[in-house]
């Protein structure tokens, strides 16, 4: 018997088979989950059918009150949910506390966005008129960085927009999204939402039901690709929410002591573990030491443990896939000679910590610049000429985010633009909003989360013309 339950039509359900949950800061099985079954899957998908013919038909004014309650749940339930995201993804008390209350914020303002009809001509011949109306069953998958928030987001817009929802947490971090679907149990009318806990192949049965509607998707660009092939089939919508390779230019009119603290944290919260962390970092040569002198004392003050701990900033990367992946770009750094302002030497103990490590000098064609590393690792690069670095910038695979630092915020926002991504920043980088829409380019994404534009993502378009 597992020590978690999926939710399937309003019941706690377990399964014969169970996958075991590891805590990453000490790797030990600390508790297991379901593994479902096909069957399984097919009964979540045929309560969230059942259940969307009253959903869809109920007034959207109905369905945001509920998100609401589902909110409120989140806050009153704030410390079991808080502990167990420390224990199953590894991250800091204060870093669980932020996304559990995210998860209530996220709530509240998705209810409060607006998916009215839009009048698109009115004139002597006709009145057009534009439409959202749910889907039906979305399959939402999730993956394992932030796990509560960025599966509960799709959840909730899903649910607003009068969906029924099948959700999918990561292998690696299942608890916290079984848990609160339980608390929202006794809110939510039975099939509405669904919770199934599986491995990888449980997503691909999810994304290749003829049953379900859309898929919702957020991960890596791989199976993003794997999505949309798989996909193909049914047709399904698709909104995905994948990797990113995030170059942040520091220009030289820029100060490098006022702004090392903001770049620091943009790149190393959550332990480098977040799509649109600054990944590249290039400083323009007037300021390259001084701005690697300041991210370098910032790094000396980081204390690395334990998420439990009060002490720690930084707990370790979330799994050992990952945790020797970064292993793996620290090594190739090496072999390229490139210089290690700090870290780089990850300690023989339990756990999958890895030291903050910030490398100087580091070029493209170095795995550490070319691909995304997702740990506390950054590459800071030099560059002479503006018009070579957005091109440097934009030579990659992935287009997410970018930002540009400067003191002038008008030539800031000129050549932000010229950046290839789905957000640009200016003095900031990594600010993700409820109501601001944020989606990737190129190997990114498809689609978007977040406002009303999120919103209609998980609606078909109806266009309603009547003759006058
Ligand atoms: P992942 O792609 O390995 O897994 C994500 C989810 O997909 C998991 O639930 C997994 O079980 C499931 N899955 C795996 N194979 C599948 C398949 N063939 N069909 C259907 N589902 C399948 O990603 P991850 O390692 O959990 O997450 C890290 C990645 O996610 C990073 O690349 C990161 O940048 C990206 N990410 C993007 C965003 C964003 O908003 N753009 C946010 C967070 C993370």
């Amino acid at each position: 018997m597992a020590d978690y339950k999926m939710t399937i039509g309003g019941e706690m359900i377990d399964s014969a088979q169970t996958l075991d949950v590891i805590n990453p800061a000490t790797e030990k099985v600390f508790a297991t989950c379901p593994d479902a079954t096909m069957e399984q899957l097919d009964a979540a998908v045929d309560a969230a059918q059942k259940a969307f013919r009253d959903w869809s038909q109920r007034p959207i004014d109905e369905r945001k009150d509920l998100v609401r309650q589902l909110a409120a749940n989140v806050a009153k339930h704030r410390d079991d949910l808080i502990n167990l995201l420390v224990t199953e993804q590894g991250k800091p008390i204060s870093n669980a506390t932020k996304e559990v209350e995210f998860t209530s914020y996220f709530a509240m303002t998705t209810a409060a966005l607006d998916l009215s009809p839009e009048v698109l001509r009115d004139d002597e011949q006709m009145r057009v008129e534009a439409h959202y109306k749910p889907i039906g069953v979305v399959g939402a998958i999730a993956p394992w960085n932030y796990p509560l928030l960025l599966a509960y987001w799709k959840v909730f817009a899903a649910l607003v927009a009068g969906n029924c929802v099948v959700l999918k947490p990561s292998p690696y971090t299942p608890l916290t999204t079984l848990k609160a679907a339980q608390l929202f149990n006794d809110i939510l009318p039975p099939g509405v939402l669904n919770v199934v806990s599986g491995g990888d192949e449980l997503g691909r049965w999810i994304v290749e039901h003829p049953g379900v509607a859309k898929i919702s998707f957020t991960g890596s660009s791989a199976t993003g690709k794997k999505i949309v092939a798989a996909a193909a089939g049914t047709l399904k919508r698709v909104t995905l929410e994948l990797g990113g390779n995030d170059a942040a230019i520091v220009l030289d009119d820029a100060d490098p002591e006022a702004i090392a603290e903001k770049i620091f944290w943009t790149a190393f919260n959550n332990s480098g573990q977040i799509c649109m962390a600054i990944k590249r970092l290039y400083v323009q040569d007037a300021i390259y030491d001084r701005m690697c002198d300041a991210l370098t004392k910032l790094a000396q003050t980081v204390t690395v443990g334990e998420g439990s701990d009060e002490a720690s900033m930084l707990g370790p990367v979330q799994n050992r896939m990952q945790f020797d992946r970064v292993r793996g770009i620290i090594e190739d750094t090496k072999q390229k000679g490139r210089r290690f302002l700090t870290g780089g030497d990850v300690p023989e103990k339990p756990g999958y910590f890895i030291p903050v490590t910030l490398v100087a000098d580091a070029q493209e064609g170095d795995r550490l610049v070319d691909e995304e590393p997702f740990g506390p690792i950054l590459p800071i690069i030099k560059f002479s000429e503006v018009e070579d670095v957005i091109a440097r910038a934009n030579a990659s695979e992935y287009g997410l985010g970018g930002s540009i630092w400067t003191s002038n915020v008008e030539r800031g926002s000129e050549l932000a633009a010229q950046l290839d991504s789905g957000t640009v920043w200016v003095n900031q980088h990594s600010v993700v909003l409820p109501d601001i829409p944020f989606g990737g380019a190129k190997n990114s994404g498809l689609g978007c989360e977040g406002a009303a534009e999120g919103l209609k993502n998980f609606c078909q378009l109806q266009v309603v013309n009547v003759a006058r």
